[in-house]
C-alpha cells in the first residue's frame, strides 16, 4: 500500500490524484485538505476513509464537522491544519496540489517529516527552490515532478546518470491566445483566457497559461528541479501538446516523452517512480497526428516569459515579487477589477519597487510576499 496525503484534493490536479487511487486500489489515502469546497470534501471523506482532513476557515470546518459526525474523522483549519496534513504520521507521499505560495510551509514541514514530495505546487519551488531543494537533500527525500512537462523532463532523465545536458526543451501550447497581437490582447475578458486550446486545469494556472507567466513558472521550476542553468532552458511553443518536454545530451541525441494530455499519468508515475503501472484512457496515435509543429515564443507580446527570466536572473527575492504580483493580478482579473494586459504590467512594476534580498529566509519570503501585495492594494 502506498500511503498518501493531498493538499487540494477538491482541484485538478487533487480530484486526479484520487481518481488514480481508485484505478490502481493499493494507495491508502491518510489525510486531505482543501479550501472551503465541503461538500466535495464530505464525499472524498465518505469515499476514502481518511485520517485526518483539513479545511481553510474555522466556519467551513464546523459545518464540515457537523455533517460528518458519524465518520469520526477529525477536521482542522487554517495553516495549522495544512502543517497537520503535510506531516501525518502514516503517510509517506504527500501530493501538492494546492494553489500558491501557501505551499511553502507545509512542503517544508513534510520535508523536514521525512515525506517524498509529489510536487504539482510550483510557486513553491520558484519562490523558495534555494531553500526547498538543499532541504530535500538533507532529509534525502525525494521531490518528484507532477507537472507534466517536468514529469516529461524526468522520464526523459532516467538511466542517462552522469551523461551531460546540453540543454532542456521546454515545449508550450502558446496558451489560448497563441499569435495575437497586444491590440487584439487589450480586450480578452475573463471567460477566453479560460479556454485552455489542450489542458482542462485549475482557473489560476489556466490563467497563467494564457499570460505565458505559467510557462516562466515552470523555466524557474526546471532549473530547480534539475539544476541547470537558465540559458541551458529553451521554451518551444508546440500546440498540440504531444512532445511533453525533451532533453537533449552532448552527443545531440534528443531524448522526449510523447503522450495524450492526461495529468493522471505524471501524478501516477511520481506516486509509484520508478515503477509504471497500466492507466487507463486514451492512447496516443501518430498515424491520427497530422503534423507536430514547433515556434518560437513571442516574448514581446506575451511578457511574463520574459520577465520570469530577468526575475531568474536577477535572483534572490524576485522571483516571489514576480509570483506574488501575479497571484494577486490573476485574481483581481478574475474578479474583473483589471484588464487582461494589467496582468504583466502589475508584475513588472511590482518586480521593480521590490527591495533586493538575495538568499532570503522563508520569513523574508513571506515579507516580499506580503509587500508585493500592499504595493498592489494602494495602486490597483
Ligand atoms: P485548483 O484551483 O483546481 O485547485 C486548488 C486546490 O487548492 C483546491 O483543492 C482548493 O480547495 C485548494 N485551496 C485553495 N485555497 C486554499 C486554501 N486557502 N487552503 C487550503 N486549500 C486551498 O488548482 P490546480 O489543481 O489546477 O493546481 C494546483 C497546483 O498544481 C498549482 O500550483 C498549479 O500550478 C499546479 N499544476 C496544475 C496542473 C493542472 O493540470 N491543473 C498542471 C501542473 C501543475 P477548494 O476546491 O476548496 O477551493
Amino acid at each position: 500500500m502506498r500511503k498518501v496525503a493531498v493538499l487540494g484534493s477538491t482541484g485538478s490536479i487533487g480530484t486526479q490524484t484520487l481518481d488514480v487511487a481508485r484505478e490502481q486500489g493499493d494507495i491508502e489515502i491518510v489525510a486531505l485538505s482543501c479550501g472551503g469546497n465541503t461538500k466535495l470534501m464530505e464525499a472524498q471523506m465518505r469515499e476514502f476513509r481518511p485520517k485526518l482532513v483539513s479545511v481553510w476557515s474555522e466556519e467551513d470546518a464546523k459545518i464540515l464537522r457537523e455533517n460528518t459526525k458519524d465518520l469520526n474523522i477529525p477536521v482542522l483549519a487554517g495553516m495549522d491544519g495544512l502543517l497537520e496534513i503535510a506531516t501525518h504520521p502514516d503517510s509517506e507521499i504527500l501530493v501538492t496540489a494546492i494553489v500558491g505560495m501557501l505551499g511553502i510551509r507545509p512542503t517544508i514541514a513534510a520535508i523536514e517529516a521525512g515525506k517524498n514530495i509529489a510536487l504539482a505546487n510550483k510557486e513553491t519551488l520558484v519562490t523558495a527552490g534555494h531553500i526547498i531543494m538543499p532541504l530535500a537533500k538533507k532529509h534525502k527525500v525525494s521531490i518528484l515532478p507532477v507537472d507534466s512537462e517536468h514529469s516529461a523532463i524526468f522520464q526523459s532523465l532516467q538511466g542517462e546518470d552522469g551523461n551531460k545536458i546540453s540543454k532542456i526543451l521546454l515545449t508550450a501550447s502558446g496558451g489560448p491566445f497563441r499569435g495575437k497581437k497586444r491590440e487584439e490582447l487589450a480586450s480578452m475578458q475573463v471567460e477566453d483566457a479560460l479556454k485552455h486550446p489542450n489542458w482542462s486545469m485549475g482557473r489560476k494556472i489556466t490563467i497563467d497559461s494564457s499570460t505565458l507567466v505559467n510557462k516562466g513558472l515552470e523555466v524557474m521550476e526546471a532549473k530547480w528541479l534539475f539544476d541547470v542553468d537558465l540559458d541551458r532552458i529553451q521554451v518551444v511553443v508546440h500546440p498540440q501538446s504531444v512532445i511533453h518536454s525533451a532533453v537533449e545530451y552532448e552527443d545531440g541525441a534528443v531524448i522526449a516523452q510523447l503522450g495524450t494530455p492526461d495529468m493522471r499519468l505524471p501524478i501516477q508515475y511520481a506516486l509509484y517512480y520508478p515503477e509504471r503501472r497500466p492507466l487507463s484512457g486514451k492512447r496516443l496515435d501518430l498515424f491520427a497526428l497530422s503534423s507536430l509543429t514547433f515556434e518560437e515564443p513571442d516574448i514581446e507580446t506575451f511578457k511574463g516569459l520574459k520577465l520570469a527570466y530577468e526575475a531568474m536572473t536577477r535572483g534572490g527575492n524576485i522571483p516571489v515579487a514576480y509570483n506574488a504580483a501575479n497571484e494577486k493580478a490573476v485574481a483581481l482579473f478574475l474578479d474583473r477589477k483589471i484588464k487582461y494586459l494589467e496582468i504583466t504590467d502589475i508584475i513588472e512594476e511590482t518586480m521593480n519597487q521590490t527591495r533586493f534580498i538575495d538568499h532570503p529566509t522563508l520569513e523574508q519570503i513571506l515579507e516580499t510576499e506580503q509587500e508585493a501585495y500592499e504595493f498592489i492594494g494602494s495602486r490597483w
